[in-house]
C-alpha cells in the first residue's frame, strides 16, 4: 500500500480476497461511508443505493433518529444477555406486536436464526398441540425458497449451489411448487405441522404468486390444522408498500418471521412472532440467544419501528414503488427483448435480462461504474430495492443511468 495517498479500492479488495473466506463475490465497490440513499467509496465516488443491503437499510443509511437512539442507549447498557430483564426489550416487543398484530415476539439476531426459531416452534406445536408423533413433524417448503444459510435451512433448499457438499441434511421437509395449492395438497400428510413460505420468492428472482394464493393457503391451513409461517425477512416492514406483504390479500399468517430492516439499518435484529397458543410451546430452557433482544438492539429496533410509522415510510414505498416500476417499464419498452420482464411489488423490483444479451452481473458492474448500486440475483435478474426513503429525483437519476447502460450494450 502506498503510505502517501493511503490505501485505495484495489488494496481493500485484495485484503478481503487474501484474508477472507471466498464465500462472496462482491461488486467491486469499496464503501467507506453512506447517508440515507447515497454511498461513497474510498476514492470519494458517490453512488445511489438502489439495493438497500438486501432490504436491511429500508430506513436509509444512518437514519439520524435511529443513530441518536443507538447513541443514547450506548450511554447506558448494550448487552446483558437474557439472564436479566431490561427496560428496552419490553417496549420494543410491545411495539412490534402492536404493528404486526400478534400476541408475542421472540427476538433473535439474523434472519436465519428467526427461521430456525419458527421451525422449532412449528415442530413443537405439531408434537404437543396437534398430536403428531414425536420426531415426525413435517414442514412444507416451496421449491425455489430462500430462508437463510444454516445447515438445516440449506438442507431444504432446492438450489444445488447452496447445498453441494454440505450434507447430511435434516429430515422433515417436503417441497411444493410456489403458488400452487394442488401441489401443497399433494405434498401434505397427517404429520404436516406447517407451511413455511416467503410471500414473494426473493432470492429466486422476485417471483410473485398468482393472486389469491395466500387466501387459499390460509383457508387450507385452517381447515387442516397446519400453521402458515410467513417469512417476511425481506418483504416485511414496508418493502412491498404495506407494513407486511400478507396484508395484500387481507389474510394473516399463524407465524411471522422478520429480520433485516427490523435492525433499523444499524444492527442485526430479527424476530419470530405468533399468538400465545403457538408461541407458548416455548418454555424456559427450550430456546434462546445470547445477543437476541439485547438492550442496544431493542432500543434501535424500537426507534426503527417508530420511524417507519411516523415518517410514513410504508406509504412512501406504496407511492414510489409503482413510480420506479413505471420508469423501469419505460426502459423495458425501449430496450426490446433484452429485458424479458420487470416484476415486483412496492420498492422491490426485479429486472429479468435475457441471457442471450449478456449477464445481469455485467450490467450490475456497469451500473456500479456509473454510480448506481444494484445486485444480481442468479444469472438473469437485477434487483432494485432502494431504501424506502428514496426520492423521485434519485429514482429518475438511477433509472436514467440504467437506461443508458442497457441501451449502450
Ligand atoms: N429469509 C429470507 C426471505 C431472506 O431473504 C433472507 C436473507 N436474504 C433470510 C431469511 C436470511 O436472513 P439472514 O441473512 O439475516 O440470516
Amino acid at each position: 500500500m502506498d503510505s502517501q495517498v493511503g490505501p485505495g479500492s484495489q488494496d481493500y479488495v485484495a485484503l478481503e480476497a487474501r484474508f477472507g473466506a471466498r464465500n462472496y463475490h462482491p461488486v467491486p465497490v469499496v464503501v467507506e461511508r453512506a447517508l440515507d440513499c447515497r454511498v461513497w467509496d474510498v476514492e470519494g465516488r458517490e453512488y445511489i443505493d438502489m439495493m438497500g443491503a438486501y432490504s436491511a437499510v429500508s430506513h436509509g443509511h444512518l437514519h439520524p433518529r435511529i443513530v441518536a437512539a443507538a447513541n443514547r442507549q450506548l450511554q447506558k447498557v448494550a448487552v446483558t444477555s437474557r439472564a436479566y430483564y431490561g427496560n428496552t426489550l419490553g417496549p420494543f416487543l410491545a411495539k412490534l406486536c402492536a404493528v404486526a398484530g400478534f400476541d408475542r415476539a421472540l427476538p433473535m439476531n439474523t434472519g436465519a436464526e428467526a427461521v430456525e426459531t419458527a421451525i422449532k416452534c412449528a415442530r413443537r406445536w405439531g408434537h404437543q398441540v396437534k398430536g403428531v408423533p414425536d420426531g415426525q413433524a413435517e414442514i412444507l417448503v416451496a421449491r425455489g425458497n430462500f430462508h437463510g444459510r444454516t445447515s438445516t435451512i440449506i438442507g431444504f433448499s432446492s438450489e444445488a449451489e447452496y447445498r453441494a457438499g454440505f450434507g447430511p441434511f435434516a429430515p422433515g421437509f417436503r417441497h411444493f411448487d410456489f403458488g400452487d395449492m394442488r401441489s401443497i395438497e399433494a405434498s401434505a400428510g397427517p404429520n404436516t405441522c406447517a407451511v413455511l413460505v416467503e410471500p414473494i420468492l426473493g432470492e429466486a428472482g422476485i417471483l410473485l404468486p398468482p393472486p389469491g394464493f395466500f387466501r387459499e393457503l390460509r383457508e387450507w391451513c385452517t381447515r387442516n390444522r397446519v400453521l402458515w409461517i410467513d417469512d417476511e425477512v425481506q418483504a416485511g416492514l414496508g418493502r412491498t408498500g404495506r407494513w407486511f406483504a400478507f396484508e395484500h390479500e387481507g389474510v394473516r399468517p399463524d407465524g411471522l418471521i422478520l429480520g433485516k430492516a427490523l435492525g433499523g439499518g444499524l444492527l442485526p435484529v430479527s424476530a419470530f412472532l405468533a399468538d400465545a397458543p403457538v408461541m407458548d410451546v416455548f418454555n424456559p430452557g427450550s430456546h434462546g440467544s445470547t445477543f437476541g433482544g439485547n438492550a442496544l438492539a431493542a432500543a434501535v429496533a424500537l426507534e426503527g419501528l417508530r420511524v417507519l410509522e411516523e415518517e410514513n415510510l410504508v406509504e412512501r414505498a406504496a407511492d414510489m414503488g409503482p413510480y420506479l416500476m413505471a420508469r423501469l417499464q419505460e426502459v423495458q419498452r425501449e430496450a426490446g427483448p433484452l429485458i424479458r420482464d420487470v416484476r415486483g411489488r412496492g420498492l422491490w423490483i426485479g429486472v429479468d435480462i435475457d441471457p442471450a444479451y449478456g449477464s445481469a452481473r455485467r450490467l450490475v458492474e456497469r451500473l456500479a461504474e456509473r454510480g448506481v448500486l444494484s445486485k444480481e440475483t442468479h444469472e438473469t435478474v437485477i434487483r432494485f430495492a432502494p431504501p424506502l426513503t428514496i426520492t423521485k429525483e434519485l429514482v429518475d437519476r438511477a433509472v436514467g443511468i440504467f437506461r443508458e447502460v442497457v441501451l449502450q450494450r
